[in-house]
């Protein structure tokens, strides 16, 4: 017997989370499985523009979420040559308002905290930690979802399998065994700073993002301001299975400082004690994301370049289509293949899109000589404004 209206998400990511609760508003018994003992996200930020923000307000988070997060007046774009603040892209209240919800940044586990105690006191949401999903079975109706927990084999059945465990999903790999994501040649370093140990009346005044050659830098405050959240993205080789090392600081110091970057950025990074690295991987654009009962949802399905700051947005979409298309579905067990492919139509262009986007931009951020010049007097002859409309086709989507 397959248990009715009962889904079973594997991975508790901002994905698995999200769309327990989006899926639990939608009169669904949700079950998480999640292979960590514990939960714990590393110390990093996360960039919420109005398109993910517009759902966690949705899902009733907006009152957790908005004391933990920062909204920042802008992103400036700063030239790592000069130093210069190139163009100033305005968020703020106005640009909050007129996408009718907020740009957040937030530490990821001010973010993952708030989605876990919501999980928490979800009657409908059961989150089982220490529960690998090692493989799925389709019935008549629905499927059999098989886990290890502590060395222990068990089954559950269910309606339908959201396998939201991330880039090394286990999920896709029984399901699309072809799929498979691709290194980049890029080393994301993460790391955060105090402001105390910064010089008084150093300022940021929101995000920036720093350009240089073959490198950028994105900053920003999170944790109140209390900390300053680096990315560094460099070229690099990856012979580590997995995605996340130490970094060496004297190393990206150097070569920070061998390549001319401005003082600012340069200070910035020497302040970092301490940096993680993560090999940047990506799937193919417009794999397949769903068969019989079992779908793919957040980096599983789409793990991208994070240069348009998007992975987690789209992921946080995917989850209020995915519940959407599930709760039109209903009772009707052999409506459900129908109702995940529906969500995989709906989102599958929209996602390749910004997949292309993320590329784009990490291209352009990496401009070298001539190139880069060209680019920067285009970026100043284009302005903030016309910038950020640009990215309104991200940012005003709505469920
Ligand atoms: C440097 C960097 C900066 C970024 N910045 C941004 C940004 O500013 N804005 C933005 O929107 N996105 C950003 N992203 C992307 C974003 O972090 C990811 O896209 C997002 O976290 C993916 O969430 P997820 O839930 O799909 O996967 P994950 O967060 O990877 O979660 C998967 C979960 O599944 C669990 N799991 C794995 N296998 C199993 C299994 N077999 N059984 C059970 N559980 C399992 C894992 O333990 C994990 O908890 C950034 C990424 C990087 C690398």
């Amino acid at each position: 017997m397959t248990a009715t209206r009962t889904i079973v998400v594997a991975g508790a990511g901002i994905g698995g989370l999200t769309a327990a609760l989006a899926l639990a508003a939608n009169g669904f018994r949700v079950i998480v499985l999640e292979k960590a003992e514990r939960l714990a996200e590393a110390g990093a930020g996360v960039q919420l523009s109005p398109n993910a923000s517009r759902v966690l307000v949705d899902l009733g988070l907006a009152d957790q979420l908005a004391p933990l997060a920062l909204a920042p007046d802008a992103v400036t774009v700063m030239s790592a040559r000069s130093g210069e603040a190139l163009v100033r892209l305005p968020l703020g209240a106005q640009a909050a308002e007129r996408a009718g919800a907020p740009y957040w940044v937030i530490h990821r586990g001010d973010l993952q905290g708030t989605l876990v105690a919501h999980v928490r006191a979800n009657p409908a949401i059961e989150l089982r930690l220490g529960c690998v999903v090692e493989s799925f079975a389709d019935q008549a109706h629905g499927t059999t979802v098989v886990y290890r927990h502590r060395g222990e084999r068990g089954e559950m059945q269910a309606q339908a399998l959201i396998g939201a465990d991330g880039i090394w999903s286990a999920v896709r790999r029984q399901l699309f065994p072809q799929l498979q994501p691709r290194f980049s040649g890029l080393i994301a370093w993460r790391g955060t700073v105090d402001v105390s140990a910064l010089p008084p009346g150093f300022a940021l005044g929101g995000v920036q993002l720093w350009m240089g050659p073959q490198a950028h830098l994105v900053v920003y405050p999170i944790s109140g301001g209390r900390l300053i959240n680096l990315v560094a993205i460099v070229p690099g080789d990856w012979q580590r299975e997995g995605w996340s090392a130490p970094g060496e600081p004297r190393e990206l110091r150097d070569r920070f400082a061998a390549a001319g970057w401005a003082a600012p950025a340069r200070l910035l990074i020497d302040t970092v004690e301490s940096w993680k690295t993560w090999a940047l991987l990506a799937m193919p654009d417009g794999g397949a994301w769903t068969s019989g009962a079992t779908a793919l949802l957040g980096d599983s399905a789409h793990g991208m370049l994070p240069f348009a700051a998007q992975g987690a947005g789209m992921a946080i979409e995917d989850a209020a289509v995915l519940a959407r298309c599930l709760g039109d579905a209903g009772n009707d067990m052999l409506a459900m293949p129908e109702a995940l492919q529906r969500y995989a139509n709906a989102r599958r262009n929209r996602v390749a899109r910004v997949q292309r986007l993320a590329r784009q931009n990490g291209r352009i951020y990496h401009l070298t000589g001539p190139l880069a010049l060209a680019r920067d007097v285009a970026m100043r002859a284009l302005g903030g404004e016309r910038l950020l409309a640009r990215q309104a086709w991200i940012y005003d989507w709505k469920p």
